[in-house]
């Protein structure tokens, strides 16, 4: 047995939170959330306590992401896996075309391809590390790509395609943390546990006029949708605050209180920018290292909200492991993808200050381990 390796308190960060996803949720949000006593948690969520909070929320959103004319704030039970397959039910007409470049957009491509009534969708695969695009094609009446592939550290432009077809993005890890122009899509969806700093539980939907067309007409056209995943009923119940079952309330506050805090703080150009320095402090780092360097060689498709490192000539598991018995959490590397890396999240709830502080720590440990 080696003496375990203790890293020096002035190189550690503040909060040593630096998972992927589920991710930091500040402590002011906990707070608040505390604070709220027995007014919130633990009462009807058809009462308006509960719906102040996810009225709170939409409206929160509606402002971050400078919501164009007609575009609608969705949202529903079952994270963003459920959503995928409320796409597969209410939103893919017949045909989907999918980008995928890892695990997540994989997942959403596999879900259209296995449903019996959709036809078989057109995938275009980019190797992880790489990125794959989207382009134009006849008889395809959804795009689907995920802004940001959180199994890799790959974050692509929110870009629409020139052709007809709903544009559907995943934007789990990038919502807040990357800049968007929702023009560029029709439905930007995601679960507030990543980029959100809440919980899980919950997926939401920034929809366009176009997209809440296409699940009116699929929902009136008599396809078996299972209530559970009935796109129109969650639209219906979205514009009265509510959901169609009960919904994690503490998700729905913690969400809030991010959503508000990240308005009050400068908005979404504030957020990106603030994720911007703490990638850019961890690109550049490993870039000076010998011993790392970022996983995603195109420096246009390194992602400013979870940064990939490989290491070279040190275990990264065993780094990973140091860092985590000293506090540091969750900077293992996405399982399936199988490097000798890191994966650090840089969402707008981590602090820049932070994330320099990691860099630090993870010197001190390289130095100690080699
Ligand atoms: C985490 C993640 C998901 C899955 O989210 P759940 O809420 O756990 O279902 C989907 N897509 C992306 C891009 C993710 O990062």
């Amino acid at each position: 047995m080696t003496d375990p390796i203790t890293i020096p308190a002035d190189l550690l960060p503040a909060d040593g939170r630096f998972g992927s996803g589920p991710s930091k949720v500040p402590s002011a949000a906990m707070g608040a959330l505390a604070g709220m006593g027995s007014s919130v948690m633990g009462t009807s969520h058809r009462k308006s306590a509960v719906k102040n909070q996810v009225g709170r929320l939409r409206s929160g959103l509606a402002d971050l992401f400078s919501l164009p004319d007609g575009y609608e704030v969705v949202l529903g039970v079952g994270g963003t896996t459920a959503f995928w397959e409320v796409a597969v039910f209410g939103l893919v007409q017949d045909k989907a075309q999918c980008a995928t470049f890892g695990e997540f957009g994989s997942k959403f491509a596999k879900a259209i391809k296995i449903a019996p009534h959709l036809a078989d969708p057109t995938i275009i695969t980019g190797e992880p590390g790489s990125a794959a695009h989207l382009t134009a094609e006849d008889g395809v009446d959804v795009y689907a790509a995920p802004h940001n592939e959180t199994s890799t550290g790959v974050a692509i432009d929110v870009k629409r395609v020139a052709a007809p077809g709903l544009m559907l993005h995943d934007a789990t890890s990038a919502a807040a943390g990357l800049p968007v122009d929702l023009n560029e899509t029709d439905c930007y969806y995601f679960a507030p546990q990543k980029g959100l700093a809440s919980d899980g539980g919950l997926w939401i939907a920034i929809m366009s006029p176009a997209a809440i067309e296409r699940a009116e007409q699929i929902a009136a056209s008599g396809r078996y949708i299972p209530a559970f995943l009935d796109l129109k009923t969650a639209i219906d119940n979205s514009r009265k605050d509510q959901t169609y079952n009960t919904p994690a309330v503490a998700t729905v506050v913690l969400a809030a209180e991010q959503v508000d805090a990240l308005n009050a703080a400068g908005g979404l150009d504030a957020a990106t920018k603030r994720c911007a320095e703490s990638a850019g402090t961890l690109y550049s780092w490993a870039a000076s290292r010998d011993f790392a360097e970022p996983f995603v060689t195109d420096e246009k498709l390194r992602s400013n909200v979870v940064a990939t490192i490989d290491f070279d000539g040190v275990d990264a598991a065993e780094i990973a492991k140091v860092l985590r018995a000293n506090g540091i959490l969750d900077t293992e590397p996405y399982r399936k993808l199988g490097r000798n890396q890191l994966r650090i999240a840089t969402y707008p709830a981590v602090d820049p200050a932070d994330t320099a502080k990691l860099t630090e720590a993870i010197d001190y440990v390289v130095a100690q381990l080699s």
